[in-house]
């Protein structure tokens, strides 16, 4: 299907975006462009207005790459699933990043689509907002004054993910002592859209759970801390019946809401073998 004409933009420089994104009308920015041309598709098919401008970061070198510094790893906007997949500096614990990311979607998606995309999509089911949430990541914004703006993931996700400035980066900070554990849900065995995004983080003080963090997407809210579960486990041993017990304090308003049987089963089977990997590791 050939879409709706637009006129295409592809500024070099952060600043250049910017001063497109603040002067064309009924513009639209375009990282991967994995969603944003098949939305294109959908309007027009729909017969609904399309954008007249699309701005592409693609070429806007300030946005890419990934970066540490001693106590945090800084991930552009622009960095595809492949970068993450790629990046060395993803070491240690942060390894978790690529085993995400090599679950997402296909080979081809993977290498077009950004982690600046899947955050800022406002589709509820994509996986890298329950993980930045869970890390407890900073989120940084350029809006189209230009002023810089920092907003935590769990309060950006709090707020229905809403921005109309550009997210230019994401901010982690390292915590060389915390083990993580990824869990996902999906209905089939092909591509599919990921039912649940749970991931785990926590330090374990003398056998005790601690400053543990569990961010959570089940596709029906936009992703959040599971803050019950979080109180529970910070109370909790390292013990064999920890996992069990743990499902008895869930919190219906994030696991039962809009949740089939097979749903449900399917997040407690996840939450129970997480915990459980992190209680067996060493
Ligand atoms: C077939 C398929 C399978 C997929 N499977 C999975 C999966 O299993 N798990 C998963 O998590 N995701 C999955 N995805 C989503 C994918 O990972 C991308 O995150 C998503 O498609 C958007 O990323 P993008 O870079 O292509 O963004 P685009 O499509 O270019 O943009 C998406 C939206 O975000 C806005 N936007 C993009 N970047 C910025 C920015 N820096 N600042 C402000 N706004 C911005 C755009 O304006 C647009 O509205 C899948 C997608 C497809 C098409």
């Amino acid at each position: 299907m050939l879409l709706n004409p637009f006129t295409f933009h592809s500024p070099k420089s952060l600043s250049e975006a910017i001063k497109l994104c603040a002067s064309l009308e009924d513009a639209k920015v375009q990282a991967g462009g994995t969603f944003l041309i098949n939305n294109l598709k959908l309007l027009k098919r729909k017969g609904s207005k399309t954008p007249r401008h699309v701005i592409s970061l693609r070429k806007v070198k300030d946005l890419q790459g990934i970066s540490e510094k001693k106590d945090s790893l800084t991930i552009k906007a622009m960095t595809s699933m492949r970068d993450i997949i790629d990046s060395p500096l993803l070491a240690g614990n942060m390894g978790i990043l690529k085993e995400i990311a090599q679950n997402i979607g296909t080979c081809a998606i993977r290498n077009m689509a950004t982690v600046g995309g899947n955050l800022t999509c406002r589709y509820t089911w994509t996986e890298m907002p329950a993980v930045m949430v869970a890390l407890e990541a900073d989120l940084h914004f350029m809006g189209k004054d230009g002023k810089e703006e920092t907003i935590s993931a769990e309060k950006f996700f709090g707020n229905s993910a809403k921005t109309d400035g550009l997210l230019t980066q994401i901010t982690v900070k390292k915590d060389p002592k915390a083990l993580m554990a990824y869990r996902r849900v999906k209905k089939t065995p092909h591509v599919d859209i990921p039912l649940l995004s749970l991931l785990i983080k926590t330090t374990f003080e003398k056998d005790r759970f601690s400053k543990t963090r569990i961010g959570v997407n089940t596709g029906v809210d936009f992703a959040q801390c599971d803050k019950k579960l979080e109180d529970f486990l910070n109370q909790s041993s390292r013990s064999a019946n920890t996992a069990q017990e743990a499902l008895t304090r869930l919190s219906a308003a994030i696991y039962d809401t809009r949740a089939s049987d097979y749903k449900k089963h399917m997040f407690r089977v996840s939450l129970k073998d997480a915990i459980n990997e992190l209680i067996g590791r060493k």
